[in-house]
């Protein structure tokens, strides 16, 4: 359902994806590891259009995501293509990313609202039913400040499956989260992940969520994939030097 060909990513002189070639397939739940710096934020980023690429080719749900077919020919994708292409994807940030000035229902239907021109109505019901799915029921009236940091990444994942999208990105949903309120948002998106038929690409520091949720973890450094592996092989018994290097960290 995602496919990288080749695809460069430069910012300046510093070469952050160098030629890197990945899949994930529908349904399947992929973890990305690696050190800091090592491009995993941008690939998520470039998903969901936030970045745009240097070179090579990204094909989402078989379309091609930064590019667009007229006449048969491969152009570039124009705002009305990257629209549609992102509706394909929600995206969970380390930093929950909230309107601050909006409550917790209005930060879930602006989206529904505005993008797939449902009514208010009808984006409220959905709104509940979602916050419900996080635990969330009765906290819609609340605002973001009002809410523990564990409540507000709940909020955001509930915000982006409102939309309805086929692939969900997490970059670090718990890492600016205090050690106590980690469990509450692991716990949803493996719920996520084993109730819905949903395409996940997770970047994470919990090893041991990586490994009870992905069907595949990917090792990455410098801007490409060094290793990638079922998880009880590649975090257990990795084959490379620079991976096994990169896991003491996290003994
Ligand atoms: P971390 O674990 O710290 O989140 P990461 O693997 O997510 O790291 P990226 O955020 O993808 O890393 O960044 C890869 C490299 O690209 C880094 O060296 C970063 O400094 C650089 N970079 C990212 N975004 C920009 C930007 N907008 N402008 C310039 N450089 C950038
Ligand atoms: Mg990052």
């Amino acid at each position: 359902i995602i496919r990288f060909e080749k695809v460069v990513k430069r910012f300046g002189d510093a070469t952050v994806l160098d030629g890197l070639d990945f899949e994930v397939h529908k349904g399947e739940k992929v973890t990305i590891i690696g050190p800091s710096g090592s491009g995993k934020s941008t690939v998520l980023r470039i998903l969901m259009t936030l970045e745009d690429i240097d070179s090579g080719l990204i094909y989402v749900a078989g379309k091609p995501l930064w590019h667009q077919y007229r006449n048969d020919k491969q152009v570039p994708a124009d705002e009305a293509h990257l629209r549609e292409m992102r509706k394909e994807m929600g995206m969970v940030f380390q930093q929950f990313n909230l309107f601050p000035h909006m409550t917790v229902r209005r930060n879930i239907t602006e989206a529904p609202v505005h993008v797939l021109g449902l009514s208010r109505k009808q984006a409220s019901v959905r709104a509940q039913e979602y916050l419900e799915l996080v635990g969330l029921a009765d906290q819609a009236d609340k605002f973001p400040s009002q809410l523990s940091g564990g409540q507000q990444q709940r909020v955001a994942i509930a915000r982006a499956l409102a939309m309805h999208p086929n692939i969900m990105l997490f970059d670090e949903p718990t890492s600016a989260l205090d050690p106590e309120l980690v469990g509450e948002v692991l716990n949803v998106i493996q719920r996520l992940s084993e109730e819905h038929d949903l395409t996940m690409l997770l970047v994470t520091h919990e090893m041991q969520f990586a490994k009870q949720i992905s069907d595949r973890v990917c090792f990455f450094d410098q801007g490409n994939i060094v290793e990638q592996g079922p998880p009880e092989q590649l975090l257990t018994e990795p084959q490379q030097e620079r991976t096994r290097e990169f896991l003491k960290g996290f003994l």
